[in-house]
């Protein structure tokens, strides 16, 4: 088992990986996108615009909105083949090259006989970017379908804008399943804003990268090393010789989960660090933490593997 979840030097930088401007289906042009989310504290942002015919295939340049103090990757929101549910793919692709070539998909409808979701992910991970399966509740997606995305890097557990408006938008669930099949996965919350109901500022990735340029921000995003949250903070998770231990901002309640039903639960008034044992996971390959304080806002960490 490594001895730690986060072994990047560096700091947290403070992102939303999932969000729509003017250029797709979004209310807000693509600057005023960047400057609410600057001004909320938030260190970079990705325009995940619907990369579709009906949009001009847009992957939104946000270039210009850079400054000292915050920037952005440039991304889009795939479309491309259909789930076994008939629904087209929607999947999330951060760092994309501006010059991606769009597949055949006029609107959300996916043509027969052109590229699939499978294969769009896998195009998008070779051109560079960071992949994620987008919200599986909201699209109903099953366990095979999820499983089929042997590309991703991630799956999106936490989705605001679902959360918000259809209370769809949480998805560990999902990524349970793929960990216990031995599928290394990380997982991100995000907000898919629209702006265009409250669906904004409640779910991020805090992404510890040596500065804040996309380049940094993007290999740290591949290499894991962030965690989710929808408002607490993780500093710190060593593993220990009985256990594990976990610095983090005030909280209520901190969790070890792992491959089995064993959990390890610890519950407090406000606590910023706990040691819980693995006494019941020591059988389990993977181990992750979820944290919640006393709003009942959770943050989560990725995974750390013991399978050598
Ligand atoms: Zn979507
Ligand atoms: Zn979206």
């Amino acid at each position: 088992m490594p001895t730690r979840f986060f072994t990047a030097t560096g700091k947290f930088y403070r992102g939303n990986l999932h969000t729509h401007s003017t250029r797709s289906d979004g209310v807000l042009d693509p600057q005023e996108v960047c400057r609410r989310y600057h001004a909320e504290g938030y260190d970079f942002v990705v325009l995940t615009d619907h990369f579709v015919g009906r949009y001009d295939y847009p992957i939104t340049d946000t270039s210009n909105y850079r400054n000292d103090g915050f920037t952005t990757v440039l991304g889009a929101e795939l479309h491309a083949g259909t789930m076994r549910n008939g629904l087209i793919w929607h999947l999330l692709a951060v760092g994309l090259p501006a010059d991606f070539d769009p597949p055949d998909v006029p609107d959300f409808k996916s043509i027969d006989g052109t590229e699939s979701g499978v294969d769009i992910a896998r195009r998008a991970r070779d051109a560079g970017a960071f992949v994620a399966i987008a919200h599986p509740h909201w699209s109903r997606m099953t366990e095979a379908d999820a499983l089929s995305i042997t590309a991703a890097h991630a799956v999106e557990i936490y989705n605001h804008g679902c959360a918000i408006d259809n209370d769809r938008g949480e998805s560990l669930m999902v990524l349970d399943h793929l960990l216990s099949q031995d599928r290394h996965m990380n997982l991100i919350a995000t907000d898919d804003a629209h702006f265009s109901t409250p669906d904004h500022f409640g779910g991020w990735v805090m992404v510890k990268a040596v500065e804040n340029t996309p380049e940094a921000l993007l290999a740290a995003l591949k290499a894991g090393e962030y965690f989710s949250s929808e408002g607490p903070q993780i500093h710190d998770i060593r593993i220990v010789d009985d256990g594990i231990q976990v610095d983090c901002s005030s909280c209520v309640t901190i969790i070890v989960q792992g491959n089995g039903t064993g959990t390890a639960t610890l519950h407090g008034m406000s606590m910023t660090t706990g040691h819980l044992s693995r006494d019941s996971l020591t059988d389990s390959k993977w181990l992750r933490v979820t944290v919640v304080d006393r709003a009942g806002k959770r943050a989560w960490s990725n995974p750390v593997w013991n399978d050598g």
